[in-house]
């Protein structure tokens, strides 16, 4: 069994099993995400759109990824005929930008909206009122190569666990308030995406959905 597979198989049996594992692959070569493919995985994400495209022509095409960085609008075009699932919607305007190219491709996209819920100044992401006003835009539904599917937010960096977890508290509110308010009966409208490899545990906890791991089950970064 490859190390890979040893850590895999070790993070699933303590989380259940509805729990979706994004694979978080950044820095890592195309050698080393050949060798967790053999283990199984098939769900891997990246944060730079320069890396993802250098990287998907080269792996398996059945391969799902997930962008999971901050994305700007004139990256987007490159990164669409790789990508399941953008993780860091921000902006409506991005959002537009990833109908057009997706709606070219003959793709729909599934995307998250990224909040804000740390502490910390430097995190990307949304309050709720202005993903509210993303929400209430008139022509929304016109956007129908993209799928909100949900909301995804990166806690504090911190050991205090009680930081942690009222952050993803926050992040499964902020969730519950918008799926009444703008997707009663919207059954694709259900992902949380939170928990990476020091916090997972938690973020399990307070109800994550897909949880993005790349340290526990590479190794660290170098
Ligand atoms: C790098 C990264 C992760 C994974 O980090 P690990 O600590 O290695 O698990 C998760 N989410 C985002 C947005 C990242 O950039």
């Amino acid at each position: 069994m490859n190390i890979f597979a040893e850590n895999l198989a070790r993070l699933r049996s303590g989380i259940p099993e509805h729990v979706k594992v994004v694979a978080v692959s950044k820095t890592q070569p195309p050698g080393i995400i050949l060798k967790a493919y053999a283990a199984g995985q098939r769900c891997f994400g990246e944060n730079k759109a320069q890396e993802l495209i250098n990287k998907a022509p080269l792996l398996p095409s059945d391969i799902e990824w997930h962008f999971i960085g901050h994305l700007q609008t004139n990256k987007v075009k490159q990164i669409i005929p790789y990508v399941t699932m953008i993780h860091s919607v921000d902006s409506l305007k991005l959002l537009r930008e990833i109908n057009r190219y997706a709606a070219m491709a003959h793709k729909r996209i599934r995307c998250l909206l990224q909040f804000h819920i740390a502490t910390e100044e430097t995190k990307y992401g949304l309050s709720y009122e202005e993903a509210a006003e993303i929400l209430k835009t008139p022509d929304l539904e016109m956007l129908d190569h993209v799928e909100i599917a949900g909301v995804m937010g990166m806690a504090t960096f911190t050991d205090d666990k009680e930081i942690v977890t009222a952050e993803f508290h926050t992040l499964h509110q902020i969730f519950h308030q918008l799926k009444s308010s703008f997707f009663t009966g919207n059954e694709g409208f259900k992902e949380l995406s939170m928990g990476m490899s020091d916090d997972y545990q938690v973020a399990v906890r307070e109800g994550s959905t897909i949880i993005r791991v790349g340290s526990i089950l590479f190794g660290a970064r170098v």
